[in-house]
């Protein structure tokens, strides 16, 4: 999503073309969730025979204006998208929220910044009238009432357990700096015990080594603590029988059974660590997301493969519904992955990722200038020194731009239009040493002029015309209010929380 520390959450970073074949991935969990090419087909008729244009849902958490990563691993696609696809694209502030709570203000001109990078980047907005599905509705989240509802009916049925197994849940914990769990105090132990402890902590390393060396005391005590009243009567017999009650970590030093538990709980302790850290949203992000892609029935979602976990989760939910108040009835559409190899553009100093709070961002809105100041001094190939040293392309960031922004693919304009090198003629130079890469650099920057100008132009023009902009976010979001509440009365119908019309 639009976010300086991710750009993908789902509804983030779109894939490829439909249809682009080779860049289709398989989930390892739900076969059905990523998008096959027959599950591509931009139409579907419905029971009268109507012909409709399939949903895309799509998106950003608004933290911030975007940047060529957003641009190369969805904006590109999205604009290609919205021309077979009804297009919803949701500005995810509430989602923004998760992790911004404590500093709401940049919300709103985050909203502002990304709704003039969307309409600069080529989203052809609905502007009122009849939606024929021909135009991308630009959708703010915290103005449809029915994702909030959607999110609550959801987690009346959603298992905790399906949360807190989610890959992604896990990963993005880490990413926003969720970490380890601190509150399990010291615990104050004997001489005896002590060593008892520390000679449990080192049995376990030796005979569970994914465990790792560094086992928390403090655990170890509440884990061995509990055995005894855990429920399993074989267990406790066998604790039983090795002195439980007298000495309980003498015991369970001695109990291979009760070894094993020690370490299945430990295990699950240090799954959940980061997640006890989590605010309420960030951990229900999965359950808000479901919200997110049901309330237009979106059957299609751009996502990363990273992010297909999350289309399980919402595949699973809406089964789930389906299955307990759909009496065979699908009142809700699963929606499936669209996921691309897509493209991936590293930070112009070379770190794998773009991102705001790194310093290595270049912006759509940038200026010609402040691209330059960002490009001239990137690292390249370090063994590249003086001038005539031949250059290896193949470690190079400023090469692996060049492949990105390759002229006639970008820009819609050609090498040889823009006076530049092919990437063919840049790997060239570059090895040959035909080229400073100062030269090398400035002929990229020319490269991303080109591909970002007509984006400064229109930029420009709905900055002098904030009104109408608003007007577009208004009707965009009127047309998901009115698609959300259409939903949420079929999910209240089914759910028989309806009591009156
Ligand atoms: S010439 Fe270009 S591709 Fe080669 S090392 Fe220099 S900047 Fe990189």
């Amino acid at each position: 999503m639009a976010d300086e520390e991710k750009n993908g959450r789902p509804a983030g970073s779109a894939g490829e073309t439909p249809g682009s074949q080779p860049g289709l991935q398989q989930s390892k969990g739900d076969s059905r969730a990523v998008a096959r090419d027959e599950d591509l087909q931009p139409t579907w008729t419905d029971k009268d025979g109507n012909v409709h244009r399939k949903r895309i849902l799509t998106g950003d958490r608004t933290t911030g204006k975007l940047h060529l990563g957003h641009y190369v691993g969805s904006l590109k696609n999205r604009v290609k998208l919205q021309t077979q696809y009804d297009t919803f694209v949701l500005m995810a502030d509430v989602q923004a929220l998760t992790t911004h709570w404590e500093n709401p203000k940049i919300l709103k001109e985050s909203v502002r910044e990304v709704a003039l990078d969307y309409l600069a980047v080529g989203i052809d907005p609905y502007t009122g009238g009849v939606d024929d599905g021909t135009r991308t509705k630009i959708v703010i989240q915290s103005a449809v009432p029915a994702i909030a509802e959607l999110t609550c009916l959801y987690g009346l049925f959603t298992p905790m357990s399906i949360i807190l197994d989610n890959p992604t849940t896990k990963a993005e914990a880490q990413q926003y700096g969720f970490g380890a769990s601190e509150e399990n105090a010291d615990v104050v132990l004997n001489e005896d015990d002590r060593q008892l402890y520390q000679e449990l902590a080192s049995k376990l390393h030796t005979e569970f080594p994914e465990l790792g060396s560094e086992l928390s005391p403090s655990d170890l005590v509440v884990i061995v603590g509990s055995l005894g009243s855990s429920g399993d009567v074989s267990l406790v017999h066998d604790l039983e029988g090795h002195g439980y009650a007298d000495n309980a970590v003498a015991a369970v030093l001695h109990s291979a059974r009760a070894l094993r538990v020690v370490r299945e709980q430990l295990i699950s302790m240090k799954r959940s660590a980061g997640i006890r850290q989590m605010n309420y949203g960030f951990l229900g992000y999965p359950v808000s997301q479901a919200a997110d892609i049901t309330f237009v029935n979106a059957h299609l979602v751009p996502v990363g493969v990273d992010q297909v976990p999350h289309i399980e989760l919402t595949r699973d939910i809406v089964q789930r519904f389906n299955r307990q108040y759909g009496k065979r009835r699908r009142i809700l559409v699963e929606p499936q992955a669209l996921v691309g190899k897509g493209g991936t553009l590293k930070g112009i100093d070379g770190n794998a990722k773009m991102s705001k709070s790194l310093g290595n961002a270049i912006y759509l809105s940038d200026s010609p200038d402040e691209m330059w100041q960002k490009i001239k001094p990137a690292p390249t190939d370090p063994q590249r020194v003086r001038r005539d040293d031949p250059g290896r392309p193949e470690v190079c960031n400023i090469f692996s731009y060049h492949q990105v922004f390759c002229g006639g693919n970008e820009a819609g304009i050609s090498e040889d239009e823009l006076g530049v090198a092919t990437v063919e003629e840049v790997a060239v130079n570059c090895r040959g040493a035909k080229w400073g890469c100062v030269e090398c650099k400035q002929q990229l920057h020319r490269k991303i002029t080109a591909l970002t100008e007509p984006m400064r132009e229109k930029r420009s023009y709905w900055e002098q015309h904030p009104d109408d902009m608003i007007d577009i976010l208004k009707l965009g979001t009127q047309r998901g209010i009115e698609e959300g509440e259409q939903t949420l009365q079929r999910v209240k119908d089914a759910m028989s929380v309806r009591y009156w019309d």
